[in-house]
């Protein structure tokens, strides 16, 4: 499944997250969690923002999350999505987790957006092959 066109440039993996794409293209939707306090973070990073330990462990995402926020793009900011707009870009929250990630809904018509509808995590592919988390109205 893809929502964007493959020309769009995929994540690049850094040092810092690149635990979290390799964890993403096994299909596993996971964030860093701190072994000293246990609260997740995201996105990836080499200190917790909570206590500053640099001990970690990764946990998985629940399949579904809700929709904190969202913005609907009209204007292509990239000759890739010039005949693409508009699309959504979308904050989706794992509450129990506190931790949010930025995403695409990919079945759902701007005016179908609300605040807070619960969205079910699917998988796509970015045009260099990289997998990434989409996620689904329900
Ligand atoms: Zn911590």
């Amino acid at each position: 499944m893809e929502y964007m066109p493959p020309d769009v440039p995929g994540p690049e993996s850094s040092f810092d997250d690149r635990g979290y794409w390799e964890r993403c293209q096994q299909k596993r939707l996971s964030f860093q969690a701190c072994s000293a306090c246990g609260k997740c973070r995201h996105p990836p990073g080499p200190y917790c923002p909570h206590c500053g330990s640099d001990q970690v462990t990764w946990v998985e995402a629940p399949q579904v999350g809700e929709l904190f926020s969202y913005t609907i793009i009209h204007h292509p900011a990239h000759e890739a999505v010039r005949g693409r707009v508009p699309y959504n870009v979308v904050i989706v929250a794992f509450p129990d987790l506190g931790v949010r990630v930025i995403s695409n809904v990919v079945n759902a018509a701007p005016d179908e957006l609300q605040f807070g509808m619960p969205l079910r995590l699917v998988w796509g592919n970015a045009g260099n092959g990289q997998a990434i988390p989409l996620f689904k109205k329900m």
